[in-house]
């Protein structure tokens, strides 16, 4: 296994760094923690801007990461990739890894309200953290919010500034 180490990172306060070199396709580490309902981690992580929460299958249950895994960053072009095997989660790398490099992998980020900004650098950076699929999804539902807050001022006759807004 590769020596790991966890020390200030550029894309994102802490992250987790290998000493040794890696090849493509290892096995690097396991994303542990406790495992709780969907539910609990948002009522856990309420108004912190940060959680450590995977989604594991279907999404009902997540890991409260605890331990080197949860210190991986996210990046846009990332050097590993997560799997799931028999409810677990793991972090391997998809490609060869240097020794001194940050380990990275992508966030995916779905289903949420929060503005998730990525600072990854890289030259395919989306932006952020949440996927394609979803920041289309937050831009209807946008869209939709917007829609319906024009059509109601319309029907009551008020200004619709700053309606629709979040906080
Ligand atoms: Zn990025």
């Amino acid at each position: 296994m590769p020596r790991l180490v966890i020390r200030s990172s550029d894309i994102h306060a802490a992250g987790c760094f290998t000493l040794d070199d890696i090849a493509n396709g290892t096995r690097i580490l396991e994303y542990t923690g406790e495992r709780i309902t969907k539910a609990q981690g948002d009522d856990r992580y309420d108004g912190r801007e940060f959680t450590y929460l995977f989604g594991v299958g279907d999404g009902a249950l997540v890991i409260d990461g605890h331990g080197m895994a949860m210190f991986v960053n996210h990046s846009c072009d990332p050097n590993c990739e997560t799997d799931e095997e028999k409810g677990r989660i793991y972090i391997s790398s998809i490609r060869d890894i240097a020794a001194g490099e940050e380990l990275t992998y992508d966030y995916c980020l779905y289903d949420g309200d929060d503005p998730a900004p990525c600072y990854c650098g890289s030259k395919t950076c989306r932006g952020s953290m949440y996927t394609r699929e979803e920041l289309r999804r937050q831009k209807r539902v946008e869209a939709r919010k917007k829609k319906q807050a024009e059509l109601g001022a319309k029907k009551n006759g008020v200004s619709t500034n700053g309606a629709g807004k979040k906080r």
